[in-house]
């Protein structure tokens, strides 16, 4: 049963699941993306056909740099094994040896210094793709200040690059800026790795100066589960040959790498793309937001992410007045019919957010529809 009583057609219903209505974000628990008509149809011609492998991605590689701006760039299963292909680009190059002794000591250099307040968790520990890759990770500073000082005092003789982390999971106070990462260690002569998995703007993070840059496929760009690494022809030719290595558990379908080209074909690569989208978005919101104010204890606006991405999302906090509380209304949502998703990272702070991406119109009404229910029955009670 649904909240309005007729159950949707899906899929997932051959396994006994309901469809979630997400609108926490682009998240990987709840399956990334909804994919575009064009992309499942890039998909379904990619899986009816044969491809010599290495030539697809070579040739992908090169239609992706393309799009972003860069020399080359390489298709990854995601940005967690991107992150873990970037690393063992960096120590093992093309050797074939070195490539597979890896993520063991090859003789090369092997750390990676990251800024301690970039050290996340994403849904699994970023240190641990570090060492996937053959590296070790070295955390600079402390987790809410890191100097250049610091920075510079991690690079050592065993340094292989150093790894910078864009996203909202980051601590972003008293951290070593991305330019500054880049000037200091290339002072030394180290690559510097930036890991930019959820970014929106993805030209500008390609040409930021970073040696090898990584993306999310399922992410910002509304991909199929995939990855995208881009850089110089050089390391971008090292990151494929880490296919005969550590790469190949993580390796990418050629349906993954034709849905990625359909959904960069769509667009959502530009700062200007992302504006586009992000006045859509502050609209929509705005109606929301003016409707969860109407209930006792609850005020409700619209905010811009606060990683600085064109994202625009209703953020609502949930008073006592309210008669409930913002964790609870949170598990409400979850053990609905349909299951519903809402930001809930602030959620002990009273705070949640719909994030207008992954929520289709349908969705917005029913979810809305049982927000309603949930805080008339807390508010009657
Ligand atoms: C999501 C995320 C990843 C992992 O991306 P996948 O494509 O799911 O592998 C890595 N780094 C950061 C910062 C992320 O947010």
């Amino acid at each position: 049963m649904t909240t309005n009583g007729t159950a949707r057609m899906s899929i997932y219903s051959d396994l006994g699941l309901e469809p979630a209505i997400n609108a926490s974000g682009k998240m990987t628990a709840l399956g990334g993306s909804v994919l575009a008509r064009e992309v499942t149809e890039a998909m379904a011609a990619a899986g009816r056909e044969h491809v010599v492998i290495a030539d697809l991605m070579v040739e992908a590689g090169r239609w992706i740099a393309g799009v972003v701006g860069t020399e080359d760039a390489c298709v990854s299963s995601g940005a967690s094994s991107g992150v873990a292909i970037a690393v063992a680009s960096l120590i093992a190059g093309t050797d074939k040896h070195l490539i597979q002794g890896l993520p063991g000591r090859v003789g090369r250099p092997f750390e990676v210094v990251i800024q301690k307040g970039h050290s996340v968790d994403f849904g699994a520990p970023i240190t641990q793709m570090i060492a996937l890759g053959g590296g070790q990770a070295v955390e600079a500073g402390s987790v809410n200040r890191v100097e250049v000082s610091d920075l510079r005092g991690a690079i050592g003789p065993d340094t292989a690059a150093v790894m910078f982390v864009q996203s909202h999971h980051t601590v972003h106070k008293g951290m070593v800026s991305l330019e500054e990462t880049i000037r200091v260690a290339h002072e030394r002569g180290i690559p510097v790795i930036l890991d930019a998995a959820a970014e929106d703007d993805l030209q500008r993070w390609a040409l930021s100066g970073a040696d090898i840059v990584v993306f999310s496929g399922g992410k910002a760009i509304g991909g199929p589960t995939s990855g995208i690494l881009c850089g110089s022809r050089e390391l971008m030719t090292a990151a494929r040959a880490q296919y005969a290595g550590i790469a190949r558990p993580m390796k990418v379908g050629k349906e993954q790498v034709m849905g990625l080209i359909a959904a960069l074909t769509l667009g959502g690569v530009s700062d200007t793309d992302a504006r586009a989208e992000g006045e859509g978005q502050r609209a929509r919101m705005q109606a929301l937001a003016t409707r969860l104010a109407e209930h006792p204890g609850i005020d409700a606006f619209v905010e811009q992410d606060d990683a600085g991405r064109q994202i625009f999302r209703t953020v609502f906090t949930v008073r006592p007045e309210s008669g409930t509380t913002a964790p609870r209304v949170a598990a409400a949502l979850a053990s609905s019919h349909p299951p519903m998703y809402l930001r809930d990272n602030k959620a002990a702070a009273g705070q949640l957010a719909l994030d207008p991406r992954p929520l289709s119109a349908d969705e917005e009404i029913i979810l809305l529809d049982r927000l309603d229910d949930i805080l008339s029955a807390a508010a009657a009670a």
